[in-house]
């Protein structure tokens, strides 16, 4: 216990991490050690980042790829699903419901959907931009240099693009076609952009070892994310991952404590994924592990559906009767108040990059 206690304040104080110190981390089990990996992130978080929980409000536009990352229920290669791309009036519909809520970021996902235009998206964020008083954050892929200025240009604030496993060989096993230093390339293209930019990991692929995922850490440090996505591996049928095991929850919600513990002040989401592991939602869990930001998924339900990246998918978000109630059930079990504000990056603020 004590040793556990003095390396989780090495690590929090720590510049320069060590790999050898998360991973010691990564592997305690104990009730004991575990709850305190847990409230020392909780402290962390309410120190640095406050207690709002911040509201995001994502649409899946497009379910269209052209990648066949060998996790995801959108690779190409799955056949039996049937596309889907919003028009404009459904992605507006959308929005208002949105702002109705007091949701202040719009997130817009896709598959890698080549054959949408830079241009329709640009004049599409335009839009949103000049019409409601929001953060916009993309999350649309690995695209050119040119593209992701076009859309800073016209007015995007955040882009969300996960490296997955900063392991290369694990990385480039699960992405046929797809390069390690191509991904690293698109982050640091948005980061000089002076987009606020997010990363992240998938926590329990095959092969993946505490190591790498202490290493996963030490690189969301290194490279100062805005934001950073920390999900379990949810096996999806139509998938080459399709037989290998679910993640381990418990693994889960320790990197995502370590990332808080390291990271500080990025915004870490108890992301739709933990929702969706187990019988219980585990964004409660998520959210008094570290995470200070929920996603609400405003995709209209019949696409939502299809937009199947994991099995279950806003499973308890089809339950949500209303997002109120809904907000309202989390603030009650957490003990903190929803923030509806626009919730920009704090590393932005405080280091004034
Ligand atoms: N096409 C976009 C958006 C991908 S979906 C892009 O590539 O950036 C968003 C995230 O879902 C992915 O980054 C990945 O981390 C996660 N994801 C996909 N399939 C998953 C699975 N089977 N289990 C857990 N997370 C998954």
């Amino acid at each position: 216990m004590i040793k556990t206690e003095t390396i989780l304040q090495r690590i929090y104080k720590a510049e320069d991490p060590r790999a050898a110190d998360i991973e010691y981390l990564l592997s305690r089990e104990s009730s004991d050690e575990v709850g305190m990996i847990f409230r020392f992130a909780d402290s962390v978080r309410r120190a640095h980042a406050g207690d709002g929980i911040l509201a995001r409000g994502i649409i899946e536009f497009s379910n269209y790829c052209a990648n066949s990352c060998a996790y995801c229920g959108l690779n190409r290669n799955n056949k039996s699903l049937k596309r889907y791309r919003l028009s404009h009036d459904e992605i507006f519909k959308s929005i208002l419901k949105m702002v109705s809520l007091g949701i202040k970021t719009v997130v817009l996902q896709s598959g890698e959907d080549f054959s949408m235009e830079a241009l329709l998206l640009k004049e599409t964020i335009e839009e949103i931009k000049a019409r409601f008083d929001v953060a916009l954050t993309l999350s649309v892929g690995e695209r050119s240099a040119r593209d992701y200025r076009l859309w800073r240009k016209a007015g995007a604030d955040r882009y969300l693009l996960k490296i997955e496993t900063t392991n290369r060989r694990l990385y480039e096993s699960l992405h046929a076609g797809m390069s390690f230093q191509q991904r690293i390339n698109c982050l640091k293209a948005l980061q000089d952009l002076g987009y606020q930019t997010g990363s992240g990991v998938i926590v329990g692929l095959k092969g993946q070892t505490l190591r790498m995922l202490a290493e996963d850490i030490v690189f969301f440090k290194k490279n100062n994310f805005d934001m950073i996505g920390i999900g379990p591996f949810i096996p999806h049928p139509a998938t080459k991952l399709k037989n290998q095991a679910q993640a381990d929850v418990s693994l889960t919600l320790k990197t995502l404590a370590l990332t808080r513990i390291v990271t500080k002040n990025a915004h870490l989401p108890a992301t739709t994924a933990l929702g969706s592991i187990g019988k219980r939602d585990f964004k409660i869990d998520g959210l008094r592990a570290g995470a200070n930001v929920i996603m609400l998924n405003f995709t209209p339900p019949e696409y939502s559906r299809l937009y199947e990246i994991y099995p279950g998918k806003g499973n308890h978000d089809g339950l949500i009767a209303s997002y109120e109630s809904y907000m309202r059930g989390l603030s009650e079990a957490t003990g903190r108040p929803f923030d509806f504000a626009r919730g920009d990056s704090l590393v932005q603020v405080t280091d004034n990059r």
